[in-house]
């Protein structure tokens, strides 16, 4: 034999590692304890994190300092997360996302390469502060 075997979880028995049903009390997955799920699920819960993070992270201050040349490049769902975020950041209502994205759009598609996307958003708050909505063309 000299095969490895492991406590049931419920009635101690030795049970052959992976065996689906404990032959002496009939628990299922009798090897997998308890600690066992629960560093599989943190470490589900983990990964998970990490990769919304690298996926759904489209957050403001990682495209402040952006040039618009490459916002103009981004997808008009990813433009639209950024700006969801710079709202939130910016205690801006969100009945105003509207207005904002024009305005964003706008700036992002005249104004010049170069110019950040935080340069072009302060110029929609402004604009916003001073007039109540964001002026677009
Ligand atoms: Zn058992």
């Amino acid at each position: 034999m000299g095969e490895k075997r492991i406590a049931c979880k419920k009635c101690g028995a030795q049970v052959a590692p992976g065996e689906k049903k404990c032959p002496s009390c009939g628990v299922e997955n009798p090897t997998i304890t308890r600690k066992d799920v629960i560093g599989f699920l943190v470490v589900g819960i983990i990964t998970v994190g990490l990769l919304s993070q690298c996926i759904g992270g489209s957050s403001y201050d990682d495209y402040a300092d952006v040039k618009l040349k490459e916002i103009r490049e981004l997808t008009g769902s990813e433009q639209k997360e950024i700006l969801g975020d710079y709202l939130v950041q910016s205690d801006i209502n969100e009945e105003y996302s509207y207005e904002f994205f024009r305005c964003m759009s706008d700036m992002v598609n005249s104004k010049a390469d170069a110019l950040s996307l935080s340069k072009v958003m302060g110029w929609c708050k402004t604009e916003f502060e001073s007039n109540g909505k964001p002026r677009f063309n």
